[in-house]
C-alpha cells in the first residue's frame, strides 16, 4: 500500500494546475491541496482547458490519483452568519463558483472552514451553515464539500466533533459531504492526538469514519486545548515526530490524502530575508521515518 502524502502547493495564474502538479512532484508527494487564487480575496482568473488537460496527463504519468487532490475554499467565506444578508449570499455564491472551478479542474473535493458565529448563538450559526450548504449541494455536480475540524478559537464552529456531526445531520445530500481532520486544529481544540486510536474511536462514534476524506498533517506550536491554531513544522511542535508518524501511517487513514500545511521556513541570506517551503524535507522525513533536526540547513542547501 503506497503512502498518500503531499502538501499545500500554489496555483498561479500563468502555470495553473500544471504548476501545482510540478510543485508537488518536486517535493516527492503524490497528493496536494491548493487555493484557486489568494485565500484572503475573491479575485480568480479563468481556468485554462489545455493547462488542465496537460495537468491530468502529468498526474496519470506520475500515478497521482485525482481523488488525492483537494481545493481549499478561501477563508473569507463564512456561511455561519446571516446578519449581513449580503455577505451571507456572497459566501454562498462564491462557494458555488469555487465548486464550478473544481468541476473545470476535475477536482472532486473542496475543504471548507465551517464558519464563525459572531454575535449569534452557535446553534443559529450551525443552522445557517446547514441552510447554505443545502443550497450549494443541490446543484448538479460531483464535488464533495469537506468540513474542516477547527481549533475552536473565538466563535469558530467545528472546534469539536459534535459540531461537525450536527452540520452533517442537517445535510440532505450526504454523498456530497465529508470531513477533513487537521491534527494541529484538533490538538488546539482539546483532543489528545498522541492517543490517536482514542481520537479515531471518538470520531467514529460521533461523526463516522466513513465521512473522513482528508487529513491535514501539522505539528502545533501550542499545548493541547488552548483554542489557538498555530501550525508548526513536522516534529518541531508539541505533537512531535513519532506521534505524527503514527497518525500518518495509521491503517484507518491509509486510503485518504494526508496534506502538510506546515509553515514556510525563513532564511536570512546575505541580508536578504527569504521564505522557503519545508515540504520536500518534511516528506523525506516522513517517508524515511527519520526525524531531521536540521530542517533549516537542509532547506538552505536545496534552495541555495
Ligand atoms: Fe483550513
Ligand atoms: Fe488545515
Ligand atoms: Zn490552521
Amino acid at each position: 500500500m503506497k503512502l498518500i502524502i503531499g502538501s499545500h502547493v500554489s496555483f498561479k495564474k500563468d502555470t495553473g494546475l500544471v504548476g501545482a502538479v510540478q510543485e508537488i512532484l518536486s517535493y516527492g508527494g503524490n497528493a496536494f491541496m491548493f487555493y484557486t487564487g489568494a485565500p484572503q480575496n475573491t479575485i480568480r482568473s479563468e481556468i485554462s482547458k489545455t493547462n488542465t488537460l496537460e495537468a491530468h496527463n502529468l498526474m496519470k504519468e506520475n500515478n497521482i490519483d485525482i481523488n488525492n487532490v483537494v481545493v481549499h475554499a478561501p477563508y473569507i467565506i463564512n456561511l455561519a452568519n446571516k446578519k449581513v444578508k449580503r455577505n451571507y449570499n456572497f459566501s454562498i455564491s462564491f462557494l458555488t463558483s469555487e465548486i464550478k472551478r473544481c468541476v473545470e479542474l476535475g477536482v472532486k473535493k473542496i475543504i471548507l472552514h465551517p464558519g464563525s458565529s459572531v454575535g449569534i448563538s452557535k446553534e443559529e450559526g450551525i443552522n445557517n451553515i446547514i441552510e447554505a450548504l443545502n443550497i450549494i449541494l443541490a446543484n448538479d455536480h460531483d464535488v464533495m464539500i469537506l468540513l474542516e475540524t477547527m481549533a475552536g478559537k473565538g466563535n469558530e464552529i467545528g472546534g469539536n466533533f459534535t459540531d461537525i456531526k450536527t452540520i452533517i445531520d442537517g445535510i440532505c445530500n450526504k454523498d456530497k459531504i465529508g470531513v477533513c481532520l487537521d491534527t494541529c486544529h484538533i490538538n488546539d481544540s482539546g483532543y489528545d492526538v498522541t492517543k490517536i486510536d482514542e481520537v479515531i474511536e471518538e470520531f467514529d462514534k460521533i461523526v463516522g469514519l466513513n465521512y473522513l476524506q482528508c487529513l491535514h498533517i501539522n505539528d502545533s506550536n501550542n499545548e493541547i486545548g488552548v483554542k489557538k491554531d498555530r501550525h508548526a513544522n513536522i516534529g518541531y511542535g508539541t505533537i512531535g515526530f513519532e506521534n505524527l508518524l503514527k497518525i500518518i501511517y495509521h491503517k484507518a487513514f491509509a486510503n485518504i490524502p494526508k496534506i502538510l500545511e506546515t509553515p514556510y521556513v525563513t532564511i536570512n541570506n546575505e541580508e536578504k530575508k527569504r521564505i522557503f517551503p519545508p515540504y520536500k524535507t518534511e516528506i523525506e522525513m516522513i517517508k524515511s521515518k527519520q526525524f531531521n533536526s536540521n530542517l533549516i540547513d537542509d532547506i538552505r542547501s536545496y534552495y541555495k
